[in-house]
């Protein structure tokens, strides 16, 4: 075990994850030092608490190595070719993210880990893999961005037997000793590229969950992007006996899970060997039936049968779940016309599998691009637009896609920022809506341009569509 007694630590980033990891530390016996970028009212609160524990905190300057580091635990967004991280390569002093730390003060004995990344789907999978693990009778929680977090859970009173832990491509990039008992990777697709400079390296990142898996390395067998999940698995180091387990919506191969008529079944962990296939639970006990979801499904099922679980639980802990607020979240009708909050869907690849779920769509659209680029999403949607509502910082982009492949479609472009753009965006929408049409907020886009969060978007939308029908 790693000894903090005495050893100067910094910790790069307050917030979410900084303040409980400085806290934890400094009760370790660590020689603590913050330093934080900003300097503002939130950084100044947050600094005084630490403080007044004798933690040391640099705000405005988050450059500058401290003086005889010899750790640095970074908050997960943190880009890596940040000065601070120059100069500590420099030095040699190692950098660990929130994942790394508390994969390293997990107690002997503890709970194993099943872990999910991929670009979209995390919190859901994760979630349906906690009510799986439940219905099974073990003593499990949901991990990560929904939840508790992964320092309570590896230091707090509760006991566990298995977590489902959630972890973000950011968290892998500084988790080098995090090894897994099992691993799924739902999809690859870009996200986040100005963060990690490129595919390759995002991708790499994201295939770091898989090294040192125990039962299955899980991937996504429908996934026609390079590289693929699978890929992913067939380049990391494993632990021997070690198998690769597929997911498909399609009638799924010997070591895969899937879909036949109508039921998920399991080719890959099979009880009984007199049958080669084993069936899960139905198509309709998953919340919403939408094929992006069953995928969600397939994955949860596929670690929790790595972990040993009953067919019998998969059913049950899937019946057992209701999905997460802003995720394709069925707002009201009004006038015959369905409003639905899919806030969540922050990038390209999730925008596209709630678009595809819906016949005629006025699609609300706009944010923070992150570098994406929209042309692939608007040709897959383009017949199924009957317009679209723009709105945020980097409109432009979708604005242009969509006039280049999608010209018919009328489009109002909301020149507007503020958070009040959300009232008449919906609107707007309602204008051009028919009867049986679905009003789609699903940006593609990050929130942080005009709201706090993604959850904050949602509501606004929920509130405007109150409105309508007020
Ligand atoms: P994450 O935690 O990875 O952000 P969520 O489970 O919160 O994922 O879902 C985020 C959004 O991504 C959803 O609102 C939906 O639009 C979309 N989504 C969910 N699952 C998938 C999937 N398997 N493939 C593509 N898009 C998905």
């Amino acid at each position: 075990p790693f000894e903090f007694q005495g050893k100067h630590v910094t910790v790069a980033g307050l917030g979410v994850s900084g303040v409980p990891a400085a806290k934890v530390l400094h009760g370790l016996g660590a020689r603590v030092t913050v330093v934080n970028d900003g300097d503002d009212a939130r950084a100044r609160e947050q600094a005084a608490e630490l403080e007044a524990l004798g933690v040391t905190v640099r705000l405005g300057d988050g450059a500058t190595l401290p003086e005889g580091t010899e750790l640095i635990v970074t908050a997960p967004g943190w880009k890596p070719d940040k000065p601070l991280f120059t100069a500590a390569d420099a030095a040699g002093v190692p950098v660990w993210g929130d994942v790394e730390l508390a994969w390293r003060l997990r107690r002997p004995g503890a709970a194993d880990w099943l872990a999910v990344t991929g670009t979209n789907g995390k919190t859901t999978t994760v979630r349906m893999l906690a009510s799986i693990l439940g219905a099974a009778g073990l003593r499990t929680a949901a991990v990560g961005n929904i939840g508790v977090s992964l320092l309570d859970a590896v230091l707090g009173e509760e006991e566990y037997d298995v977590l489902a832990v959630e972890l973000s491509s950011y968290q892998l990039h500084w988790a080098p000793s995090l090894r897994a008992h099992s691993a799924a990777v739902l999809n690859l697709a870009p996200d986040h590229l100005d963060w990690h400079g490129s595919m390759e390296a995002y991708a790499r990142d994201k295939g770091r969950v898989y090294e040192g898996n125990r039962v299955a390395c899980v991937y996504n067998a429908d996934a026609t992007d390079k590289p693929s999940t699978e890929d992913l698995v067939r380049e990391a180091d494993v632990e021997e006996g070690c198998r690769a387990v597929g997911f498909t919506l399609g009638t799924p191969g010997p070591s895969q899970l899937g879909v036949v008529e109508g039921i998920l079944v399991d080719r890959a962990f099979v009880e009984n060997r007199q049958k080669n296939a084993q069936e899960l639970a139905e198509v309709s006990d998953v919340d919403p039936p939408a094929p992006h979801n069953i995928a969600n499904a397939l994955a949860a099922a596929a670690l929790a049968r790595a972990y040993g679980v009953p067919a019998s639980a998969v059913r049950d802990g899937l019946r057992d779940f209701t999905p997460d607020a802003h995720r394709i979240a069925h707002v009201a009708d009004v006038d015959g016309v369905a409003y639905i909050d899919d806030s969540k869907a922050t990038n390209t690849h999730a925008a596209q599998a709630s678009l595809a779920a819906y016949e005629s769509v006025v699609w609300i659209a706009g944010g923070l691009a992150k570098g994406a680029t929209f042309d692939e999403l608007v040709t897959g949607a383009a017949k199924r637009l009957r317009g679209a509502v723009l709105i945020g910082r980097d409109r432009a982009l979708i604005r242009e896609a969509l006039a280049r492949h999608a010209p018919e479609v009328p489009v109002v472009d909301l020149d507007r920022t503020d958070t009040g753009a959300m009232l008449e965006a919906v609107q707007e929408a309602q204008r051009l809506a028919r009867p049986g049409d679905t009003v789609l907020l699903a940006p593609a886009c990050a929130s942080m341009d005009m709201f706090t969060n993604y959850n904050k978007r949602g509501d606004a939308f929920a509130q405007a569509v109150r409105e309508l029908g007020a």
